[in-house]
């Protein structure tokens, strides 16, 4: 294989990164089988159905404050309370005119009522309630079907079922639920300098960093990650093992080996047992990336570098993953305009993936790059709490210059 050109930026062979990844979505393949799950064992999972609802919700009108439930029609004259309504427990009676019953949040709203009074605008003595503002006819009353009428769409089939999400589904009294399988994702890492960790390292030996970032990144995901464990740089065990993985599993991913070094087998494997898309991309970090198909597996051959494996996984195996998860679009995580505070080193050629940090500012959200930007600093990436995407073309930009930036990390 041509060897790849650590000294010009930009590599005719590598496809772009937007190429790339609209290869990788185009031949990633969403899930069809489901399982059921009982409610609370489904978080981060993903629907396989459309949820509707089935009656409406609210399926009474109910109070949306404490206070009195009276017709508005009487008039502002003070009402003779006759009676009361709690969450869960009704009022039985009937109100006639110039009547009111007491009224607490959620409580249903009698038919012969169409308007609550918060009690902070009502002043009681013994059973006479009298108003203290001007009565707003219809107010304060959560109407019939207002969150869901019947038959509507509640959550949409490719739907993660955040805490949000769960709360929706319980609200329409299901404790089972149909998800999408787990994604079935087997991994392992390549070099013969790689340890295990506990052991002590002799000269030239690192321990396997990657396959514990892989595994924590799979973890996040949801997927049911298959750790096939560290191998050393042998085409036999590594092609051996790729050949079962691809018996198996429905994504293949391998850190190391993908260059073009002596000892890099990865493409080359790729390109014996399977088929190869493509196996260099003009970005940085991560300049090799192998990805094709292996069995009836996808494959993906990230770099060994620390930081290129797990910046090609959030740019590349991820949105891959949740779209063969079954998730709904976009499969990309959202990218915000935000100035950076400094000036930006760039030669133009690839799209640079730029490890920064936020800084609120009194103008408001600002990036920063963090200061080790190399491939095979992790703590620079462990600094990071977002990407500064700069486009292939780019150069050198000066401080202010407005970016795209992608956070590592949403809310719970
Ligand atoms: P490679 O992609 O195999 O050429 O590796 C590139 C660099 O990443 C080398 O410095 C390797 O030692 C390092 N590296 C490869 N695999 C791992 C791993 N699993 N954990 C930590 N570093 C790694
Ligand atoms: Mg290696």
């Amino acid at each position: 294989m041509a060897a790849c050109c650590e000294n010009n930026e930009h590599d005719p062979k590598a496809k772009s990164v937007e190429e790339a990844l609209e290869i990788i979505l185009d031949t990633s393949a969403p899930l069809q089988d489901s399982e059921w799950l009982p409610l609370d064992a489904a978080l981060d999972r993903i629907l396989a159905r459309d949820q509707r609802a089935s009656s409406p919700i609210p399926a009474w009108p109910n109070s949306a404050m404490d206070g009195y439930a009276l017709r508005a029609a009487d008039g502002d004259v003070p009402r003779t309370v006759v009676g009361s309504s709690f969450a869960g427990h009704p009022f039985a009676g009937s109100i006639a005119s110039g009547e009111a019953i007491r009224i607490m949040t959620g409580a249903i709203v009698p038919a012969d009522c169409d308007t609550v009074v918060p009690q902070e605008q009502t002043e009681r003595a013994g059973d006479t309630v009298r108003f203290i503002s001007a009565i707003r006819a219809g107010a304060n009353i959560r109407g019939v079907g207002e969150d869901l009428a019947p038959g509507e769409l509640a959550l949409a089939a490719g739907t993660q079922l955040r805490p949000s999400q769960i709360g929706v589904l319980a609200s329409l009294g299901l404790s089972e639920i149909e998800v999408f399988r787990r994604l079935r994702v087997a991994f392992f890492s390549t070099g013969d300098e790689l340890q295990p960790l506990g052991r002590e390292l002799r000269a030239g030996e690192i321990y396997d960093s990657n396959r514990h970032s892989l595994l924590a990144l799979l973890r996040r995901l949801g997927v049911e990650a298959i750790d096939l464990g560290r191998l050393p740089d042998d085409p036999e065990r590594i092609g051996n093992t790729l050949r079962h993985a691809g018996e198996s599993a429905d994504v293949i991913i391998t850190s190391g080996g993908v260059s073009v070094g002596e000892a890099d087998y990865i493409a080359e494997l790729l390109q014996r047992q399977g088929t190869v898309q493509f196996w260099k991309m003009n970005m940085k970090p991560g300049r090799p990336l192998a990805y094709g198909r292996i069995g009836q597996a996808d494959f993906f051959g990230l770099p060994g570098n620390p930081v290129s494996t797990i910046v090609t996984f959030y740019q590349f195996v991820a949105p891959a993953l949740r779209k063969r998860m079954g998730c709904r679009a976009p499969w990309t995580a959202p990218r915000l305009r935000l100035p950076c505070a400094i000036a930006l080193k760039k030669k133009p050629g690839r799209t640079d993936f730029q490890r920064g940090q936020l800084l609120q500012t009194a103008e408001g959200l600002q990036v920063v790059p963090v200061k080790a930007q190399s491939s095979h600093i992790l703590t620079g990436m462990a600094q990071a709490e977002c990407f500064l995407i700069l486009p292939a073309d780019a150069g050198d930009l000066p401080a202010g210059s407005i970016v795209d930036v992608q956070l590592l990390e949403g809310m719970v």
